[in-house]
């Protein structure tokens, strides 16, 4: 496969296995990234200095070490973290993300991601993010299962229903959620175990999971790209869409815009990229990545390159595999209107930039990735309260949550006339300001 990929084009250069990969000595500084954008909002919002302060560093950075019986009889030794930036809203909350390319620096940007889309979301929860650093897919599901409890048990009482809720990201799904649960559950002694279903989210419905999680990302998505077209008076019927990443978000989006009448023209995964000009069947196609764990082989798809990839003809891009994917170059050769970024930080900075200089719309991570985090918090409530609700209650309330907090970001970016990005960390350090100014700070 000639394809794989690790960032956007002007930032890749040829290894000796014909794969891609960033330029040696060059590091994309997420977490800076993702601070530049807090600067920005601050000085449109009249926030103390010390609140920025405070903000600019995660309250918790924790790194485990813990070994695991492979299945050969070796043992290996794991990385784990689990940064935790804020909790002044709520427990923190965030994904645990299983990758061999997961740094320090990309879940201090992701936790803190997490506090911004909380706060957005008028959510009673604060940010965190984790994982280990390994390919999930290079292992056996058992070792995946021991690697997962030990990583559980290493982090101890360090995440709890009351403290700090994991849930899954990109290399995790409800399986892992639910071994963790078990995990958690006969480590901390707690005496009922009703008491701690709250401690993941995004676990399976018959573990305590809420009906609605696994396709709430999508879902969300699919709101605010709703919405955007009813402002846009842009019909969404007969359209094309571009998808890069087929897990849980690209595939999910993929299924629900399909019921709308928009086809996916092409879509890319780690293995590489493939185009349909008459539109892929989406519900085959993610059957087929369910059986085969990506779409490396799929019949119905020419093969291309990463580079036309982004150059596809189509009405729609949806990142939803990993951050810093679209720099300048991918920002030029994409021919859509829209940007709807199901990813964490798939835009540079640099590349945004383009983008607005060739007035593509981009609907931001913070907000239109947000429904994973506001389904997470139904399940929460519904473990505290022993309840299980309906789907219909779970979509209904999700579609409120979305078109309110988009219509609290496009308020801020109109009055203040920003990015939608920008309004989005507005709108959020505006709420998280208050509480500062509220509470004052302790002693
Ligand atoms: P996933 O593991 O289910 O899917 C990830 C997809 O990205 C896979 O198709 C994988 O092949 C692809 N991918 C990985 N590396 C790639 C590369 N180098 N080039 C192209 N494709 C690559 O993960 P997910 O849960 O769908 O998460 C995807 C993104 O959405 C992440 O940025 C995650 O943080 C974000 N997100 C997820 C959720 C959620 O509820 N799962 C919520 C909010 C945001």
């Amino acid at each position: 496969m000639s394809t794989t990929t690790t960032g956007p084009i002007s930032q890749r250069a040829p290894s000796s296995e014909g794969r891609v990969s960033r330029l040696p000595g060059e590091r994309y500084e997420f977490f800076r990234v993702i601070q530049g954008y807090l600067d920005e909002a601050a000085r449109l919002v009249n926030v103390p200095e010390h609140v920025k302060l405070i903000l600019s560093q995660p309250k918790n950075e924790l790194i485990v070490h813990f070994p695991v019986r492979m299945d050969s009889g070796e043992f290996r030794l794991f990385k784990g973290y689990r940064i935790q930036h804020s909790n002044l809203l709520g427990p923190f909350k965030g994904g645990m993300r299983y990758h061999e390319e997961a740094s320090l620096d990309d879940f201090k940007a992701l936790a803190a991601m997490m506090t911004w889309k909380s706060s957005l979301m008028n959510l009673p929860f604060g940010g965190a993010k984790g994982g280990i650093k390994f390919d999930p897919r290079a292992v056996s599901r058992d070792e995946l299962q021991r690697i997962t409890r030990r990583f559980f048990h290493a982090l101890g009482s360090n995440v709890g229903p009351d403290f700090d809720i994991p849930a899954p990201d990109v290399g995790t799904n409800a399986q892992t959620m639910a071994w963790a649960l078990d995990t958690y559950i006969n480590t901390v002694g707690m005496v009922k175990k009703e008491d701690a279903m709250g401690v993941v989210t995004g676990k399976p419905v018959s573990s305590g999971g809420t009906f609605g999680r696994e396709q709430a990302t999508g879902q969300g998505l699919v709101h605010c790209i709703n919405e955007w077209a009813r402002r846009s008076r842009f019909k969404l019927e007969g359209k094309k869409l571009v998808v890069q990443g087929f897990g849980n978000v690209g595939s999910n989006t993929a299924v629900l815009l399909a019921a709308e009448g928009v086809s996916l023209v092409a879509v890319g995964d780690h293995t590489g990229y493939l185009y349909n000009p008459e539109g892929f069947n989406v519900h085959r196609l993610k059957q087929y990545v369910a059986q085969n764990g990506s779409i490396a082989g799929y019949a119905n798809g020419q093969k291309i390159a990463r580079e036309e990839f982004f150059g596809v003809a189509a009405d729609i891009f949806v990142p939803a595999a990993l951050e810093n994917q679209v720099g300048p170059l991918e920002a030029e050769a994409l021919q859509v209107r829209l940007v709807a970024e199901g990813a964490n930080g798939p835009c540079s900075p640099e590349g945004e930039a383009v983008l607005a200089r060739r007035g593509i719309d981009v609907l931001p991570d913070v907000l239109a990735n947000a429904g994973g985090v506001t389904v997470s918090y139904y399940e929460w409530v519904q473990n505290r309260r022993s309840e299980q609700w309906a789907i219909e209650e779970v979509q209904e309330r999700l579609e409120k949550a979305m078109l309110d907090a988009y219509d609290r970001m496009a308020q801020f970016a109109r009055t203040h006339e920003c990015s939608n990005r920008v309004a989005c960390y507005g709108v959020a350090l505006q709420r998280l300001a208050q509480v500062y100014v509220d509470r004052e700070i302790f002693p």
